[in-house]
């Protein structure tokens, strides 16, 4: 019982061309569940020219800033309207609890009503210049994106990435992930029935080294906006080199979270495991690196030990489950291949094992820890971008620092302490653009999403995601009878 799916490309449903598809795999089960088009680089290439005619000649560039806005809330309110729908697809898709699904579908409405309401709040400015003229700035949309998202949050990622790239007035071709194109093609059903001009909007459904990489490519392709990982990440910052386009990267993680012996132990246990384990370790700001201060580190270890039986793997769709499957059989291996790793580096404090019983034909591995971590180690340099969570003593605060900016990566990072001075002074000296103190994970649609180093560059949310997409232009207006120059 798969549904045959089609892409939409210039306001219209399609197949690929010579009808090549692909399979679509829930990873609960191991079975097919949808089959897809598979974009070659002549359908990116139809879409890209579709985008492109949309920007040029469509009336999407010239619609008021508050028609635009205006539309967007009604994809917000169609996003609500069809959540539990919406939440559904993504975890039969892509094996995230439905809990946090529907979360998802929440905060993907909300993404969308805030850039809804920002779009009528782009303005220029004057600048002081000599009296003799004027001087403005006009804020103009950067033209067509290319917009590459990963599987891990399917519909959240394509809200990050449509809602401000609309809001600014820029036509978009969205290429999410293989393994998981479902939601994306439910939120092209709703920007057909709330209205977008035909174009506007492109949904292709290809693979990364093929269709990725031709959108990428393309010189009718002014900007290219890309969340996924560090390899990928490369390859495309090269190509988008050749055409220089702009470029922003949310890439990958391996993310500090601190423990001071003088945190609300509970809470920061409650805290490690979140960080670690929400939405099965496959997120880029996983708190995948547990620092804890010696005097707690056995306490702490115990600790985690048992309450990580509170994370019940299961069948996504049931309300009590914690953790579902791996995205992929690639996946799993991946991560597995990263455990056995870690049992020659350090000691398996609990899990390791692949799903078994009922679970046996799913993607799953258990929520895995180990204690006794050097930094210097494979699984604590690598990201796993799944549920393996490796514990590292440190000895005072300047050592927690010196170990959590141990690394290339630069995305999150947080720490508990009781003492809010100590917590900020250690937060400030982090190389890493998203930090949490006694919390993990909360994100909000109003603050800046990115990171430092090789974590990527650009800021998605709030309204310095809308910047991305705008380019500034400046106008000079003479207002004096003098000669112009020294002629
Ligand atoms: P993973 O390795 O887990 O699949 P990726 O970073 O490869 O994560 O995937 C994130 C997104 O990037 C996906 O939509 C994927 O298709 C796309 N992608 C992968 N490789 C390329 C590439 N060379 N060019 C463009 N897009 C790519
Ligand atoms: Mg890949």
């Amino acid at each position: 019982m798969s549904e045959q799916h089609k892409q939409w490309i210039g306001g219209a449903w399609v197949n690929a061309r010579g009808n090549k598809t692909r399979d679509v795999v829930n990873p609960a089960t191991g079975k097919v569940m949808a089959v897809v088009p598979e974009s070659s680089a002549d359908d990116v290439s139809d879409a890209i020219a579709s985008a492109r005619t949309a920007f040029d000649s469509g009336p999407w560039g010239k619609t008021m800033h508050r028609d635009r806005g205006a539309l967007l809330f009604k994809v917000a309110e169609a996003i609500r309207a069809r959540a539990a729908e919406l939440a559904e697809i993504d975890t039969r898709n892509m094996g995230k609890p439905i809990v946090e699904a529907e979360f998802d579908a929440a905060d993907a409405a909300h993404c969308f009503e805030y850039y809804a309401g920002l779009a009528s709040k782009v303005h220029g400015m004057t600048l002081p210049v000599p009296d003799n003229a004027l001087s403005m700035t006009i804020r103009e949309p950067v033209g067509v994106v290319g917009q590459i998202i990963p599987w891990n949050y399917p519909l959240l990622m394509a809200a990050w990435k449509l809602a401000p790239a609309l809001a600014a007035g820029c036509t978009a071709v969205l290429k999410p992930a293989e393994q998981s194109p479902l939601s994306a093609l439910v939120l092209a059903d709703i920007f057909e029935k709330a209205g977008l001009p035909p174009g506007v909007v492109n949904v292709i459904t290809g693979d990364g080294p093929e269709a990725g990489a031709a959108l990428v490519a393309d010189a009718r392709v002014d900007k290219i906006a890309f969340t996924g990982g560090i390899d990928a990440g490369r390859i495309i910052v090269k190509s988008a080199a050749d055409t220089m386009k702009r470029t922003t990267m949310e890439l990958g993680g391996k993310n500090p979270n601190i423990v001071f012996a003088d945190a609300d132990f509970d809470a920061a246990v409650d805290g490690a495991l979140f960080g670690a384990f929400a939405n099965q370790g496959e997120v880029c700001s996983a708190g995948s690196r547990l620092l804890v201060e010696k005097s707690i580190y056995p306490k702490m270890c115990a600790a985690l030990a048992d309450k990580v039986k509170r994370v019940t793997l299961g069948d996504p769709l049931q309300r009590e489950t914690k953790m579902g499957p791996l995205v992929s059989a690639e996946q799993r291996d991946r991560v597995m291949g990263y455990i056995e790793i870690g049992k020659k580096e350090a000691k398996l404090l609990c899990g390791g094992k692949r799903g078994s019983g009922a679970l046996k034909d799913g993607f799953y591995v258990e929520p895995t820890i180990f204690s006794d971590v050097d930094n210097q180690m494979r699984i604590a340099r690598e990201e796993i971008f799944g549920p393996v969570l490796v514990v590292i003593p440190f000895d005072d605060e300047d050592d927690a620092i010196r170990i959590a900016n141990d690394t290339p990566y630069g995305l999150a990072g947080a720490a508990w302490t009781r003492d809010v001075f100590k917590g900020l002074r250690v937060l400030k000296q982090l190389r890493a653009g998203i930090l949490w103190l006694n919390t993990y994970h909360p994100t909000y649609n109003e603050a800046p999403w990115g990171g430092y180093k090789q974590s990527g560059f650009g800021r998605e949310l709030g309204v310095w995601g809308i910047e991305n997409y705008l380019e500034t232009k400046q106008i000079n207006i003479n207002l004096s009878e003098a000669p112009i120059g020294w002629y």
